[in-house]
């Protein structure tokens, strides 16, 4: 029970990387807060913790909407009483050559994967500050921190990521809270079911262990950048790509 009684928000909290999340955290004591745009899988997500004996509530959010993130950030407080940890984990792919890439596209990765973590950032580190102690984990991506083909937007998204981090690190690590990210790989989930087969097994390959990420090898590292074991882990960016490339 690595963080009993603890209360975790985790946005993308319905799908994918977010929801193996919930219920690693659910399982290791803490009471959590799904936020997504998907209701319908949010809701679902919510019921499936509740049915394993787990403290958990859906809110509806666009974490780009920051007036939306607001009201959700004061829903959260009302009902846990508190937030100790936050994953900003909601991310989206608009991908296309740069020449090809859409200026509304590149906006709107921006706009949920930057802009987002801003956002709910800014919204709970309000009540962190007050309690003294808090943990920040924001998702980035090998694309943050190498570039990727087709990817302008998500990549500069990601890697601004990384600057948020490590300042954010500085401001607030002499008031309690550690905010770090962590750079997954490629990770079995939606986000990359548009990657052709035959890409995804030339992945595989740059790895040394020849497999895909999965979403379970990414919430191992929120995990354990949520817990007590890593308080004196503060600004950092753990890869959780299997060694790709290195
Ligand atoms: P996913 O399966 O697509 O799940 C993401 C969740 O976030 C979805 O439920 C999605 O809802 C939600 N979401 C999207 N936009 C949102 C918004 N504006 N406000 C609130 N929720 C929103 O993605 P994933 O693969 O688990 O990715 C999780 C994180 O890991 C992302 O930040 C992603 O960039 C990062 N990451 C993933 C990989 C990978 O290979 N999968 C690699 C590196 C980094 P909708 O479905 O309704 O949009």
């Amino acid at each position: 029970m690595r963080l009993k009684e603890k209360t975790v928000v985790i946005t993308g909290g319905a799908k994918g990387i977010g929801a193996v999340a919930a219920s690693l955290f659910g399982k290791n004591g803490a009471q959590i807060a799904i936020v997504d745009f998907d209701k319908k899988a949010g809701e679902e997500k919510a019921q499936q913790l509740h049915e394993k004996g787990i403290e958990a509530a859906f809110f509806q959010a666009d974490v780009s909407n920051s007036e939306n993130v607001r009201e959700m950030a004061v829903k959260v407080i009302e009902q846990f009483g508190k937030v100790d940890i936050l994953i900003n984990n909601a991310g989206i792919t608009r991908d296309a050559m740069l020449l090809k890439l859409d200026v509304d596209d590149f906006k709107r990765v921006i706009d949920v994967n930057l802009t987002g973590v801003f956002n709910c950032t800014q919204a709970f580190l309000p009540a962190m500050l007050a309690q003294g102690k808090g943990k920040i984990i924001n998702t980035s991506s090998i694309a943050g921190t190498g570039g990727n083909i087709g990817q302008t937007n998500y990549s500069a998204a990601k890697a601004g990521i990384i600057g948020m981090t490590r300042t954010w690190a500085k401001e607030f690590g002499r008031k309690g809270i550690n905010v770090n990210a962590v750079a997954p790989g490629f990770i079995e989930t939606d986000m990359i079911e548009t990657i052709p087969e035959k890409i995804l097994e030339q992945i595989k390959t740059m790895t040394p262990y020849n497999r895909l990420g999965t979403p379970e090898d990414v919430a191992n590292a929120y995990l354990f950048l949520a817990s007590d074991e890593s308080d004196f882990v503060n600004g950092t960016v753990l890869e959780v790509d299997g060694g790709m490339l290195k």
